[in-house]
């Protein structure tokens, strides 16, 4: 460990730009990185840091001279690993997965390697066409609307960082047309259910808009349709302009599925932008067995899924579509005389600059044509099914057994519940969240607290459920 300027390195440094060097560090970097996934096992969950150890460990000053590389690893495992929770865990059951993989890490390599800039097609023409090739791909893969293929119709799709700047950007194209058309931004309404993510808010913020309201829900914490148009009628007569209304497939807080095709209805009828929130369960489709689920997406305007949650790719990869892609291109295109060139202009190619927000933007394409290539969609179909049928053996094993209380049902890999004597949750709870080899979070419902189980890391296995229904067995 070098974490002061004064300690003699054990061996000498590299020339950062000895490429026999790096690939012997490199090689040393993936066998890094190999052991640690297969000793994730071994580890707690989360951190045990309190705030400013990291930091504490940390030299005061930026090195002036160069340090060996084999240090640079040693601080991984002295000083980073032990300040990480390990989201790859076998037993990450918290949130929602943000699943990384094999062929991800090298795809996300060789990105770096390639360290292009895939703004304009012209910057580097594959980066591009293999981004709307996967997407395309997708469009069939997922069951979407084969009109938003870039290559025939008049859709396509994109990769964003998140799902978040999806979202947003869906809002300031619809902000942009109901401008156009006359509204003032501030007061154009936005409609989500108050199961809605956070994303649709802050997006709204974001853009400017006025005004969001959260719409009530059913039983089921799904989007109900009669208060959507109660409260567009009402917004409407108060002399407001709604203009868009996001629908969930799979919300944050309990994977509650949102009536698409009534809500693309309503939107249609009253001229609102219908933007489909699918950032967690959208890249289940890929299992046929679940489509009735997003029956109605026709009506959608735009939609994201994240292939850095459920879809072995690390993060960053959102995945966004949109029905036509002209009014995208049309509100965020702005061409300064540095970046003509003549492909652009022909108006036979996809500059991808035009589709977010950022100018530049990395090969994220690769990472996830090569977790496709290794996978196959029939690997990647195989392992999310496994995850499903793990959720809903547990789901009715936890229904069969009195001492629990399922808050919400499970139609993804997400499992909601509580124990059904109140006076006993507050404990079952923190006993739950508090175990070290199993990663689970809470979360809050109509004022009840229950746990929430999200199935589907990467490397969780049939031993770690196993181990989770002791666990819950031993807290009830
Ligand atoms: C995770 C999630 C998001 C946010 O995703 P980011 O990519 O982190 O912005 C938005 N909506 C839903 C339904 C989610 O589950």
């Amino acid at each position: 460990m070098t974490t002061s300027h004064d300690d003699a390195p054990d061996e000498a440094p590299d020339d950062p730009m000895d490429l026999d060097a790096f690939r012997r560090n490199g090689h040393a970097a993936v066998d890094w990185v190999a052991d640690y996934l297969a000793t994730l096992r071994d580890r707690p969950v989360w951190s045990p840091v309190a705030p400013g150890d990291v930091r504490r460990a940390l030299p005061a000053r930026a090195p002036r001279r160069p340090e060996p590389f084999a240090d640079m690893l040693a601080d991984l495992d002295e000083i980073v690993v032990p300040g990480l929770t390990h989201w790859q865990h076998p037993g990450w059951m918290a949130y929602f997965p943000a699943n990384s993989s094999p062929p991800s890490v090298l795809g996300e390599l060789v990105s770096a390697g390639l360290g292009v800039q895939g703004m304009l097609w012209s910057t580097s023409p594959a980066a591009t066409e293999v981004e709307s090739t996967v997407l395309d791909w997708l469009v069939d893969e997922l069951g979407l609307p084969s009109s938003w293929r870039v290559d025939t119709g008049p859709g396509g799709g994109v990769i964003q960082m998140s799902a978040s700047d999806a979202t947003h950007t869906a809002l300031v194209v619809a902000r942009t047309r109901a401008t156009i058309a006359g509204a003032a931004a501030e007061d154009c309404v936005v409609y989500a259910s108050e199961q809605a993510h956070s994303s649709i808010e802050k997006g709204a913020r974001v853009a400017g808009i006025g005004h969001v309201r959260l719409v009530s829900t059913d039983d089921a914490h799904a989007m109900d349709p009669v208060d959507l148009s109660a409260a567009v009628a009402a917004d409407r007569a108060d002399g407001l302009v709604p203009m868009f209304v996001c629908s969930a497939v799979g919300t944050t807080g309990t994977t509650a599925v949102d009536p698409v095709r009534r809500i693309g209805e309503i939107a249609r009828d009253h001229g609102l932008w219908h933007h489909v929130d699918a950032a967690y369960a959208g890249t289940a489709m890929l299992c046929p067995e679940l489509r009735h689920l997003q029956d109605g997406l026709e009506l959608a305007d735009s939609y994201v899924t994240n292939a850095h949650k459920w879809l072995f790719t690390n993060f960053d990869c959102s995945l966004f579509w949109v029905a036509d892609r002209a009014p995208l291109v049309d509100t965020l295109s702005i061409v300064p005389p540095y970046l003509r060139n003549t492909a652009s202009e022909s108006g036979e190619v996809v500059d991808y600059r035009d589709w977010h927000v950022p100018l530049g933007r990395r090969f994220r394409a690769l990472k996830l044509w090569w977790v496709l290539r290794s996978f196959g969609t029939d690997g990647l179909r195989a392992r999310i099914r496994e995850h499903l049928a793990w959720a809903r053996g547990l789901t009715e094993r936890l229904e069969a057994d009195h001492r629990f209380t399922l808050v919400a049902p499970t139609p993804f890999a997400l499992v909601s519940v509580r124990h059904a004597d109140p006076r006993r949750n507050t404990v079952f709870l923190d006993t739950m969240t508090a175990h070290t080899d199993l990663g689970l979070t809470a979360s809050e419902l109509d004022g009840q607290r229950f746990l929430r189980i999200s199935l589907g890391a990467t490397w969780t296995q049939q031993e770690d459920v196993d181990r989770l229904w002791q666990a819950l067995d031993e807290a009830a």
